[in-house]
């Protein structure tokens, strides 16, 4: 029986990696290039990886169960992110860098208070599977999930469409039909107290007053939000692929339906714009449900930058292992 866990971290990586070669890309340029279907790793990535390399959603997601690994918890795992950040990757989102400078665990909260209380990007979305692959569960799977994604995005809509991924995750290795876990999920997310969740973390404080005046403000809009796009995803709406996080999370819940793993990927692929972090997050979602990977594309797979703790050149399927093993054995 694979290790189901370690089935997601790659299935999520591959579907990252074969968006890379569209990300930024429109539906008619991709079909120009490319053809009508998407089925293995291509040249074309705007940021220079490699046919087969995962970008910055997987890397981060690495460097994520990199720092559960090394012990620590929440403090860990930013060392982990700011590591990977300062080998200097080929592509890093503009929030990420910004949270990611302060080197405190209220850096994204600061840099949402910088954008003005706006910022809403998925890059925290993106790589939040992690906390599901290093195989917290429940309650305590929520909670992670917000402190999480908080450390770079901290608006309650990227943080309540997090809590709802991992508790997706959970619901769909548990085997509940698809419909029914995503419902299951938003319950999670709608039982989460992620404000105070965030303040007990010391990631919401007292420095930070005008943040955790408008976190509170914002929340509840924010989960209904979250709940209004999940359910435009279940009937297959598509709003857009575009970096914000609400589209992303409706796009992916829209394709990850279908019945194979490529007919779950290819779509978020095909269709362009941020075609590698819809696709990641839909390759997350494939993976909890048990779809397995086309075989041939998992030994080209690698990671498109190197840094402490992984190289460039290491194929996911033999470094992947003991990466997931460590984040599970962090206590
Ligand atoms: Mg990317």
């Amino acid at each position: 029986m694979p290790d189901p866990h370690l089935q997601t971290l790659l299935s999520l990586t591959a579907a990252d990696a074969l968006g890379a070669a569209t990300e930024f890309k429109t539906p008619e340029a991709i079909r120009a290039r490319y053809g009508e279907t998407f089925t293995d790793y291509q040249p074309g990535s705007v940021f220079g990886f490699a046919p087969g390399e995962g970008t910055d959603d997987s890397q981060m997601t690495v460097a994520t169960l990199l720092g559960y690994g090394r012990g620590g918890g929440l403090e860990s795992v930013l060392a982990a992110l700011r590591a990977w950040l300062e080998a200097g990757p080929p592509d890093v989102g503009g929030l990420t860098r910004a949270a990611l400078r302060s080197g405190t665990l209220d850096g994204g909260v600061r840099a949402w208070a910088e954008s003005g209380f706006q910022s809403a990007g998925n890059g925290g979305l993106m790589r939040i599977a992690a906390v599901w692959v290093a195989g917290f569960t429940g309650e305590v799977l929520a909670r992670e999930s917000a402190t999480v994604t908080a450390l770079t995005h901290a608006d309650p809509r990227c943080v309540s469409a997090s809590v709802f991924l991992t508790a997706f995750l959970e619901a769909l290795h548990a085997e509940q039909p698809y419909r029914n876990a995503a419902e299951a999920a938003l319950r999670v997310m709608d039982g989460l107290d992620a404000r105070r969740v965030l303040l007990d973390a010391g990631i919401l404080g007292l420095t930070t007053r005008a943040a955790h005046d408008t976190f509170r403000e914002r929340e509840r809009q924010a989960r209904a939000q979250v709940r209004a796009r999940v359910r435009a995803g279940l009937e297959g709406h598509v709003t857009s692929q575009s970096g914000f996080v609400l589209d992303t999370l409706e796009a992916a819940v829209a394709h990850a339906g279908a019945a194979s793993w490529l007919a779950c990927v290819e779509p978020a692929v095909l269709r362009g714009d941020d075609s590698d972090t819809v696709a990641c997050v839909v390759g997350a979602m494939a993976g909890a449900r048990g779809l397995e990977v086309p075989a041939h594309l998992l030994p080209p797979l690698c990671l498109g930058h190197s840094w402490p703790g992984w190289e460039r050149e290491w194929p996911c399927t033999e470094h992947f292992p003991a990466v997931v093993a460590a984040a599970r054995d962090r206590d």
